[in-house]
């Protein structure tokens, strides 16, 4: 599905339309993405295909990439993982041009239809403009709905949709004056990079919710490539190197004159997703200065520190329990094994659309190392409990096997709260930690003890010292319910849920 994107000839959203197939009805959608950009390289398709495919890990239910080759906007979307949709060399041959945009879309609901894979993409007077997005805008019903009565027609379910029609609306001239006047509307977290005719911006919300970075590839000629991307994971694949995150509430402007920057909000202290450090970014990422692995491990050593327990070894839930597991086993000095392997040819069981599928999933995923743990006193250490499918069959899993004790270790508080700004999240009656005490949830997933790190010691691994109450640096609404940028959608639509997420801070 490649086409050559004409002014005034958009048929890949009717395409799109058409293949409504899949779509359950169900379009309520929750997002966590991973983007990228690039400006100025001969090969900016395969290069965006490779950036994508290092990010595969922020989204495996669709890809997409749109580039422009000075004439034309080139477009391939497709559901799947960035292999399936961009192995083939004609494909990528197809997306002509040295500046190309691309995304990669995680969605859990099962309603993942082609018309919401981005970049999204629109032919304006000024001519195209293409919109990679990751977060969640918390206003995005009410503007649509604002928009959809002036007569706009939207082509997708997506949130970030509203963008270019606000775009689209806008009274300025100029793309970027335009692009500001749209942001000054929408609330929410958002990082964004976005291809026009003459520049490939990004953007990222006031607070800096989700990440974004710079880096530049040195041609042989002296000239450079520009490359935006949700992690540094991105950038080391294609070769580039890493210039600096882009910052709270910054424009990046690159077009033929360079690199420009815009600050068009007035500064606010900024709110990384905690939850980044804990789960979302890949280990290799640096993150806000901060390597990510490091930060994983430190967790795991003030997880040992806070609550330590007598054992004889340290298993870690792979992958991503891994680097805590290590912090946790140097520090308290009990052995580091692998004690349960895991099967890569599976998804994360997070997409599993129903939970019996998602019981079967954890077995397909994870296998127990008999030997390893056979009459070993067991710390199994996960990076977070969500509705607790995952540790309630490891723990089985691990008594069958014949451990003589299993003690559970998160590193993380406990998921109080759904993310309304781009992590998936159930709601919040399916978070075990909502409705469970520790000591219940430890009898329910059938662990000899459980213990997860405390919000302070969380911030005290991550160089912050204790969380400051009045002052939070990060996002960590999952953790506590304190939603630093405000919910209006949730305000108007389900009023009695946003005062149960005040009532239970
Ligand atoms: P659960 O089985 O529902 O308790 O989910 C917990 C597991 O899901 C943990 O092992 C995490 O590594 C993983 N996880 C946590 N948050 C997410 C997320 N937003 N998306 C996908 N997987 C997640």
């Amino acid at each position: 599905m490649t086409k050559a994107l004409a002014p005034l000839q958009d048929d890949m959203f009717r395409a799109c339309l058409r293949d409504d197939s899949s779509d359950d009805g169900d379009d309520e959608m929750h997002e966590e993405c991973g983007v990228f950009g690039i400006w100025n390289h001969s090969d900016a398709a395969a290069v965006t295909a490779l950036g994508l495919h290092s990010l595969q890990h922020r989204g495996q239910e669709a890809a997409g990439i749109v580039s422009y080759d000075g004439q034309h906007f080139h477009s391939h979307r497709g559901l799947g993982l960035v292999g399936d949709n961009f192995s083939d060399a004609r494909v990528i041959a197809s997306l002509a041009g040295t500046r190309a945009v691309g995304h990669n879309r995680y969605a859990t609901t099962g309603d993942t239809v082609l018309r919401n894979v981005q970049p999204l993409y629109a032919d304006f007077e000024f001519g195209g403009f293409a919109v990679a997005h990751n977060g969640n805008l918390t206003n995005a019903t009410a503007i649509r709905r604002a928009l959809v009565r002036r007569g706009c027609l939207f082509q997708s379910t997506t949130d970030s949709e509203v963008f270019i029609h606000l775009i689209a609306i806008s009274l300025y001239s100029t793309v970027a004056d335009r692009l500001i006047d749209a942001l000054k509307q929408v609330i929410g977290a958002y990082s964004l990079i976005a291809l026009s005719n003459d520049a490939l911006m990004g953007v990222r919300d006031p607070l800096g919710v989700r990440p974004l970075i710079l880096g530049r590839v040195a041609h042989a000629d002296g000239s450079v490539a520009w490359v935006l991307a949700s992690e540094t994971c991105a950038l080391d694949i294609v070769g580039a190197d890493f210039v600096r995150d882009v910052e709270p509430g910054e424009i990046i402007i690159i077009n033929d004159q360079g690199v420009h920057s815009i600050r068009p909000f007035s500064r606010v202290p900024a709110r990384f997703c905690v939850f980044e450090y804990i789960y979302f970014s890949r280990p290799d990422s640096v993150a806000e200065g901060m390597p990510v692995y490091a930060a994983r491990k430190r967790i795991g050593a003030e997880l040992a520190r806070e609550s330590g327990v007598p054992a004889d070894v340290i298993v870690p839930v792979p992958d991503s329990g891994v680097p805590a597991a290590m912090g946790y086993a140097s520090e308290s000095g009990i052995p580091f094994e692998l004690g349960i392997i895991r099967n890569h040819y599976v998804g994360r069981t997070f997409i599993e659309p129903t939970e019996r599928v998602r019981h079967l999933g954890v077995k397909l995923k994870h296998s127990a190392n008999a030997p390893i743990l056979a009459g070993k006193r067991v710390i199994l250490v996960d990076d977070s409990i969500v509705r607790g499918t995952t540790s309630k069959k490891i723990v089985e899993m691990v008594r069958n096997a014949g451990a003589a004790e299993v003690h559970m270790r998160v590193s993380s508080p406990p998921t109080t709260h759904s993310c309304f700004y781009g992590i998936d999240t159930p709601e919040r009656g399916k978070l075990l930690a909502a409705t469970h005490s520790v000591e219940d949830m430890a009898a329910l997933i059938g662990a000899d003890s459980l213990a997860f790190i405390s919000i302070d010691g969380l911030y005290r691994a991550l160089n912050k010292g204790d969380r400051n109450p009045g002052r939070p640096q990060y996002c960590d609404a999952c953790f506590t319910g304190e939603y630093p940028i405000p919910l209006p959608d949730m305000a108007e639509n389900d009023p009695r849920q946003l005062s149960l997420l005040s009532e239970s801070r």
